[in-house]
């Protein structure tokens, strides 16, 4: 067994300390990750306060893992000792029912097993990326590229991803028009990929102190959900909408927003099941759609096409899915902290979130007091 350090929430709500823990031996498939970065990911402050349910304790978080292989098994022919590797939300799955032969282990049949708060076949638990190493199997690793760095590419295995993966999937565009609802983790990377495949970008938030940073990120327009007028001015404007706000809300008031069969991706997740949208044909929900081999393809393009990472974060439209991904303007916008720090930064983090709460947008008579999502909640690094 490999003794390894790490910060968790011994219970519920508890603050996280540093914990002790054995990973398993490195096996024939496995490869050991030092790890240098992990993303601090919002769903750490959920699963650790148990907000979802089902969360296991002690639980060391963390699932946007970056690191350098140290060890690898004796079948490993894709990893050697000295890579860099990463690891986003799940370790492991049946690997043969269909949703995993088509490369969509996280709809497989008998679940996936997340990277943390899981338990695997020996009924132990799953521990994340708020350690000093990590085993996993290289089917569920992926591989980083030198070019890019550490710390930018960790908030890709989720955020990243989980706005990456809805976006191909609805071929959002050039000649499209897309709101993002939300500026946060999720919001700003939704920003910065759909302006690099060419989409003209809408930002939609409460406050008008987010009018900068969208801009900064590329997004073309800036409107204030707070103001009425901007339900009725953006009526039937766009041909996506994006929603990134984890707390609850009401959709059906962005449905208003889009055109006749419009689609409204939700990727936050609120702790109670949202109503049902109305008024279209198709109420659909991608979810948090974390494809394992979109984000290992995107990362290894990324490494590939643009080895010395000079073109910055651009598209290539006709390239279906070839969009270059770099981080020279930085992909995700991020702040660093020590782990020994995490929980200071779990509670900055929180801070935001309820500020934010506070902030209530108004629509009409039937619509109020829908407490957004933290919008300077970056995407956060916690460096061992
Ligand atoms: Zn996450
Ligand atoms: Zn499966």
């Amino acid at each position: 067994m490999l003794q390894t350090k790490g910060y968790a929430a011994m219970t519920a709500k508890a603050a996280l300390t540093s914990f002790s823990f054995e990973r398993r031996e490195v096996g024939r498939h496995d490869i050991l990750i030092t790890i240098t970065h992990c993303g601090i990911c919002h769903s750490d402050i959920h699963q650790t306060r148990d907000e979802w349910g089902g969360s296991i304790f002690p639980m060391v978080p963390g699932h946007e893992i970056v690191g350098t292989v140290a060890r690898v098994g004796a079948e490993v022919k894709t990893f050697k000792p000295g890579d860099r590797a990463g690891v986003g939300c799940f370790v492991d799955s049946c690997r043969t029912c269909d949703a995993c032969k088509e490369g969509l282990e996280q709809y497989c049949d008998k679940g996936m097993l997340l990277t943390y708060s899981g338990r695997d076949e020996d009924g132990r638990i799953t521990q994340g990326g708020y350690s000093t190493q990590i085993v996993v199997d290289t089917q569920y690793a992926l591989r980083i590229p030198q070019a890019l760095s550490a710390a930018g590419a960790a908030p890709l295995l989720c955020a990243g991803i989980t706005t990456y993966s809805p976006l191909r999937h609805w071929g959002v565009g050039k000649y499209h028009r897309l709101a993002v609802v939300g500026l946060g983790g999720l919001g700003h990377m939704a920003v910065k990929i759909a302006r690099a495949l060419g989409t003209e970008v809408t930002v939609l938030s409460t406050s008008e102190k987010k009018r900068q940073d969208a801009g900064r990120l590329g997004a073309n327009h800036f409107e204030i959900t707070s103001q009425p007028g901007t339900f009725t001015k953006l009526q039937r404007h766009f041909d996506f909408i994006i929603d990134t706000v984890s707390a609850p809300h009401d959709y059906n008031a962005l449905v208003n927003l889009l055109k006749t069969d419009g689609t409204l991706i939700l990727v936050g997740a609120p702790e109670k099941p949202a109503p049902l949208v109305r008024h279209r044909r198709h109420p659909g929900n991608p979810g948090n759609a974390r494809l394992l081999r979109r984000t290992q393809d995107r990362v290894r393009r990324r490494g590939d096409s643009d080895p010395a990472g000079e073109r910055g974060l651009r598209a290539r439209p006709q390239g279906r899915r070839a969009v270059s991904l770099r981080d020279r303007p930085g992909l995700a916008a991020i702040a660093t902290w020590q782990l020994k720090a995490a929980e200071a930064a779990f509670d900055e983090l929180r801070g935001e979130f309820l500020a934010a709460a506070e902030s209530f947008f108004k629509i009409g008579r039937r619509h109020r007091a829908h407490p957004m999502r933290g919008v300077r909640g970056w995407k956060t690094e916690a460096e061992v």
